[in-house]
């Protein structure tokens, strides 16, 4: 008879990690969208952030097919590669994450760098619409987004440290950042990499060429 109440409570216990077997799922592998839970709307994202198109980034390991593209969307053997930070749905890099040193000793900013013929062109389309300066311009007036932007600005260089500290670098992420934006190549390469929530300006980028060129569509 005593053992029913120990077993209640133990229930009680059980079912908090005995639940997620719907709810783990749908909040750590949104890739796969439409699963129909409706008591669980599992992770804490914007519908802005769930709007930006996604690379494939599960797979950085670089082979030789990929140094074949890269040389083929560059026009020049790529250098410093230490991975593929985000591959179209097809496979192909899009962007190339770089070392913070090439092997001639050049200090190299751009972490990542993105190599994707159709994302460059769109990122220059925007760069020649006056899109960089209505960014900064936001910047300046809006401080949710400006301090978002500081936070890119930390995640990237966080990653670039990961690689090995460079002094001449030291503290100078890209693209402008962390109160500029200067370049939306930078900043899609790195919102392609990190994944939607992390680069505020480039996952907008994303979203502005998503109608001629998009991550998870190949349109290699
Ligand atoms: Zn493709």
């Amino acid at each position: 008879m005593n053992d029913s109440h120990p077993a209640a409570s133990d229930l009680e216990n059980v079912q908090v990690p005995g639940n997620p077997s719907g709810t783990t799922t749908a909040a750590t592998d949104s890739t796969d969208a439409v699963p129909a839970a409706p008591a669980a709307p599992a992770a804490p994202a914007t519908p802005a952030v769930l709007a930006v198109p996604q690379a494939d980034r599960s797979r950085p390991e670089v082979t030789p097919e990929d140094l074949e593209v890269l040389q083929e969307q560059l026009g020049r053997p790529a250098r410093g590669v230490v991975g593929i930070a985000a591959r179209c749905v097809c496979g192909r890099p899009l962007v190339v994450h770089t070392a913070p040193r090439l092997p001639d000793g050049t200090p190299f900013p751009t972490t990542y760098y993105l190599t994707s013929p159709g994302a460059v062109a769109g990122a220059s389309t925007l760069e020649a619409n006056s899109v960089m300066k209505e960014m900064s311009e936001r910047l300046t007036q809006d401080e949710e987004l400006a301090a978002a932007y500081a936070r890119a600005h930390e995640h990237y260089l966080a990653a670039r440290e990961s690689l090995g500290h460079v002094e001449e670098i030291a503290g100078i992420s890209a693209g402008g950042m962390p109160v500029r934006v200067k370049c939306l190549h930078v900043l899609v390469g790195h919102a392609l990499a990190a994944g939607p929530g992390v680069n505020p300006l480039g996952d907008e980028a994303l979203v502005m060429i998503s109608g001629s060129w998009r991550a998870d569509r190949c349109t290699c």
